[in-house]
């Protein structure tokens, strides 16, 4: 079962998002990946097959910061465990971790390949990081286009999901998966 961990704070967050992996490993997982916002910098993806220990290591060798993040741990239920399939997902500066199953990928994939999005992986995941992207064409606000993809979405999911023209929110959704959220003055890590 995957783990999903967000963190946004006048601090580097990369740090909280690691260790909010470190305390899911129990859940079990197949590969693992954050995505980081830094300012003006862009949107900054790490993904490693195997454990978060591999995760960090990838990290270090190639240093990433930032304010605001989205990170998870994969339990692949669609495609195989590998780089490619590892969440965070992206659609052109916006990324997306999920944890469970949109039964209806298929015809959305078929969808949004046909106006023109290129899927990089197997995943039913990357749907929603496509539909979200999509939706913002006609919903500037990224919480309405959020709101606008979950009404097309069918089966069971959280996800949490930033995007480089939001610098301070993550949009959360769950339908029939735990989700929870919290709220630290000083923080602990
Ligand atoms: N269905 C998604 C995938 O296969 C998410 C799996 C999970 O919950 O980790 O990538």
């Amino acid at each position: 079962m995957c783990g999903i961990v967000g963190a946004v704070a006048e601090r580097n967050i990369v740090p909280i998002l690691m260790e909010g992996l470190r305390r899911l490993e129990y859940r079990g997982y197949d590969s693992a990946g954050i995505a980081v916002l830094n300012g003006t910098e862009h949107l900054k993806r790490v993904r490693t097959v195997g454990k978060v220990k591999s995760l960090q290591e990838a990290i270090d060798q190639s240093p990433t910061h930032g304010k605001l993040g989205i990170a998870h741990t994969r339990w692949a239920t669609h495609g195989v465990p590998s780089e490619r399939n590892a969440h965070p997902h992206i659609s052109d500066g916006l990324a997306v971790v999920h944890n469970g199953i949109i039964e209806n990928f298929e015809s959305l994939r078929v969808r949004l390949t046909g106006l023109g999005y290129t899927f990089t992986s197997e995943t039913d995941t990357e749907v929603i990081a496509h539909l979200v992207r999509h939706h913002l064409n006609t919903r500037p606000d990224l919480l309405d286009a959020v709101r606008a993809t979950c009404n097309e979405l069918i089966g069971a999911y959280a996800i949490a999901i930033v995007s480089d023209g939001e610098d301070s929110r993550i949009i959360v959704a769950r339908h029939g998966s735990p989700l929870v959220l919290g709220q630290s003055e000083r923080g602990n890590y």
